[in-house]
This record gives C-alpha cells, sequence and structure tokens, in this order.
C-alpha cells in the first residue's frame, strides 16, 4: 500500500558546489579548488593592489564541490538521484541552482544534448522506474486544479529529442518502486518574475499586438498548509519524451514572452515540477484509481533561479532598476529565510522565518520546515572577472550551512 506523505524530519540544507570550467585559456582564473569539500578564491592581482587587504585569501567548505570536470551524470547521481528515490517514496524534494549569470545554473538543471541535465535526468529516472507500474487511468487529478492539454499556437516543439539529452547508457532507475501501486505523473512549470508567478504551460497565449502582459497567478494555501499556485496547468505526462516536450513549451513560451516583453531571463526564477500520484492497485489489479482518499502525493521541485549579481554590473535602467531590485529582493529574502533557519537550527530558537516576504520563498516555506529535501547547488564561474560577484556568492552559501 502507499506509504505516508508527511515527513517532518529536519534535514539541513545540503549545499553543493559546482565549477564550471574557464570559457577560454585566455581567461584568469580565480577559483582553486583546495579538496572535495573546499575552495579558494583568489584576488586579481588588480583588486589587490587597489584595495589594500580588504581581499583575503579567505577558503568556502560545502558539502561536496564539484570541479570541472564532473560529468552531468556524476552531479546527477550525488544530488538528484536521492531526491528522486524519495518522490518515489512518497517525500518532497526541493533543489535549487544558484549563482552568478554565466555561472552554469542552466547548464546544470537542463543541459545541451549528449550532456542532459538534472531536470531530464530525473524524468528519465521517473519513468523508468515507474515505467511498468504506471497507472492507465486516473480517474482524477491530484489536485483541485485541472490539468489541460496545451494548444501550440506556435511551433513549440523542442529543438532536440530527448534521446539526444542522454544516452541509454546513462540511463538510471530505482530499484525501491512498490509493484502494488500504480503510479501517475504530472508536471508544471512556472516562472516568478518581478514577484510575479506566470504559468508557463497556460493555453492563453501571450498577446503580443495588444501588448498585454500575461495574467499573474497568485499563491493560496491548502487544508495542509501547503502552498500551490492557484489554477497552474498541470499536465499529465505518460513518459520521460512526453514530459521534456511539455518542459521544452514552457521554455519557448518564456522565451518568446521575454523577447515581447523586453525582459531578462537572467532576472527570473524558474520553477519544474514534477509531482507522482501514486495509490494502491484497485481489487481486481488494475491500474485503474478510483478512490481520491488512497492517493499519496510528492512533488519535486527544480528551480533554477535568477542570476545572483547586484543590479549596477548591468546596465539597469528605469523599469529595469525596479524589476532587477525585486529580483535582489527575493535572493535576499532567501538569504534571510535560509539564515533565520539556520540560527533557529544550531541554536534551537523559534524566530520567525519570513518567507511571505517573496514568491519564491512563500512557495517553499513548508519545504524549508522540514517537510522535504532541500538541496542546492551554487554554481560558479572561476573567471577572475567574476571575482567579486564570486565573494558574494560564497559568502550566501556560508550563511545557509
Ligand atoms: P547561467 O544559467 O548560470 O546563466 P549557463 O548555464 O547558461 O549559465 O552557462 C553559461 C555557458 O557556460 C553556457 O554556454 C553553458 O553551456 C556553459 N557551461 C556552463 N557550465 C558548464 C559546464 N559545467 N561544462 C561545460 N559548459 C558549461
Ligand atoms: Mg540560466
Amino acid at each position: 500500500g502507499p506509504k505516508k506523505a508527511s515527513n517532518i524530519e529536519r534535514d539541513p540544507v545540503g549545499v553543493y558546489c559546482r565549477i564550471r570550467p574557464l570559457g577560454s585559456e585566455d581567461e584568469e582564473c580565480c577559483v582553486e579548488m583546495i579538496s572535495s569539500t573546499t575552495i579558494q578564491l583568489h584576488a586579481p592581482d588588480g583588486l589587490k593592489a587597489n584595495r589594500n587587504g580588504e581581499y583575503k585569501e579567505t577558503q568556502y567548505s560545502f558539502k561536496k564541490v564539484f570541479g570541472i570536470n564532473t560529468t552531468q551524470l556524476e552531479l546527477f547521481e550525488d544530488i538528484a538521484k536521492p531526491l528522486v528515490e524519495d518522490l518515489i517514496h512518497c517525500k518532497n524534494g526541493l533543489l535549487f541552482t544558484y549563482g552568478v549569470t554565466g555561472s552554469g545554473k542552466t547548464f546544470t538543471m537542463t543541459g545541451s544534448p549528449g550532456e542532459g541535465g538534472l531536470l531530464p535526468r530525473s524524468l528519465d529516472m521517473i519513468f523508468n522506474s515507474i515505467g511498468p507500474f504506471q497507472a492507465k487511468r486516473f480517474v482524477f487529478k491530484p489536485d483541485d486544479k485541472n490539468a489541460m492539454e496545451i494548444q501550440s499556437q506556435v511551433d513549440l516543439r523542442s529543438p532536440f529529442k530527448f534521446a539526444d539529452m542522454i544516452s541509454s547508457e546513462e540511463a538510471c532507475k530505482s530499484e525501491n518502486v512498490d509493484e502494488d501501486c500504480c503510479y501517475s505523473v504530472f508536471v508544471s512549470y512556472i516562472e516568478i518574475y518581478n514577484n510575479y508567478i506566470y504559468d508557463l504551460l497556460e493555453d492563453a497565449p501571450y498577446d503580443p499586438i495588444r501588448s498585454k502582459p500575461p495574467q499573474s497567478k497568485i499563491l493560496r494555501e491548502d487544508q495542509n498548509h501547503n502552498m500551490y499556485v492557484a489554477g497552474c496547468t498541470e499536465v499529465e505526462v505518460k513518459s520521460t519524451e512526453e514530459a521534456f516536450e511539455v518542459f521544452w513549451k514552457g521554455q519557448k513560451k518564456r522565451r518568446i514572452a521575454n523577447t515581447q516583453l523586453n525582459r531578462e531571463s537572467s532576472r527570473s526564477h524558474s520553477v519544474f515540477t514534477i509531482k507522482l500520484a501514486q495509490a494502491p492497485l484497485d481489487a481486481d489489479g488494475d491500474h485503474i484509481l478510483q478512490d481520491k482518499n488512497q492517493v499519496n502525493v510528492s512533488q519535486l521541485c527544480l528551480v533554477d533561479l535568477a542570476g545572483s549579481e547586484r543590479t549596477n554590473r548591468t546596465r539597469a535602467e528605469g523599469s529595469r532598476l525596479r524589476e532587477a531590485g525585486n529580483i535582489n529582493q527575493s535572493l535576499m529574502t532567501l538569504r534571510t529565510c535560509m539564515e533565520v533557519l539556520r540560527e533557529n537550527q544550531m541554536c534551537g530558537t523559534n524566530k520567525m522565518v519570513p518567507y511571505r516576504d517573496s514568491k519564491v520563498t512563500h512557495l517553499f516555506k513548508n519545504y524549508f520546515d522540514g517537510e522535504g529535501k532541500v538541496r542546492m547547488i551554487v554554481c560558479v564561474n572561476p573567471k577572475a572577472d567574476d571575482y567579486e560577484e564570486t565573494v558574494l556568492v560564497m559568502r550566501f552559501a556560508e550563511m545557509t550551512q
């Protein structure tokens, strides 16, 4: 039968570091991997001369550091695979990528052909695992929200097939699937921009002529005090390929909206949620579900955060400055929340965590409060030009552990 969905176990946020390779050989490097858990930043010579003593050679520690030769598969096995195992065992998971624009957040999450990231690998592992036990039919949707099929207004097909992302030798699978259950998978994909939430899978096309921005969504709390995006599209998917197609549709919508609204995509957060519904087989052993009370739902959220860089580094003007301010605000709220959480954990205090101060933290408050594992991958571009921003990223990471 199904396992219990609630799993309050306060597990501190796991913070990892991934160092991407330099873009070219001429670039100066400022990050050195000291051990499998420690890196050291080296201030570029120019900076040392200018700011006497302000930049020390500082070391930073993580749960684990992944060097430039780390493969996407290795990263998946260490970080995301345990979260997928949890998902199959009715536990929630949350995974962030954090870092400066260009540091490899999207590469880590999404990847490229031949180098599929954590998202396609997670989907692949889920379907490889539940494959034979997939529900033939779910009579209802996991929540009161209605899943819709997406009707393509433009050609939203993905630029490449899922099969190009991950070679079959790299496929992962859980051995712990409950064979007396059947499973269904639903995905949703939202973007948080300027502290507004947009549904990337919504049917309504963006209207470029009247230039009406897409309607934003609001957060609600259900009876179990879980936060959800009201009216958010959830698409039932039957295979990795199908799920990946849906992801790309969202990606494409995101790109179109960004271009038409003249937004900078590096300033938005994206959240891809994989929801797994499982229930015992019915009396005839059919993979058909009738009784809503028997269904357990768990979800894994994959969050590609906005670039952490400060506003003044980009050419921010007018409304863009305000947007930038808001983005920084939500990353700052994330930092504050993690700081307070850490303090509560270490000192046994019970200080209020200001989750409601931003959409990103509000949406995930229950994860931070212990209903699911939270993992963060701090991405780093080791180039010297990024040194000052990287110092800030490291201080953030330090705060959160
Ligand atoms: P971000 O999302 O943080 O802005 P991207 O993921 O878009 O950064 O990465 C910027 C560029 O660096 C991309 O061209 C990406 O393919 C490349 N890149 C990032 N990380 C790696 C890596 N670990 N190995 C190889 N290329 C990488
Ligand atoms: Mg990116």
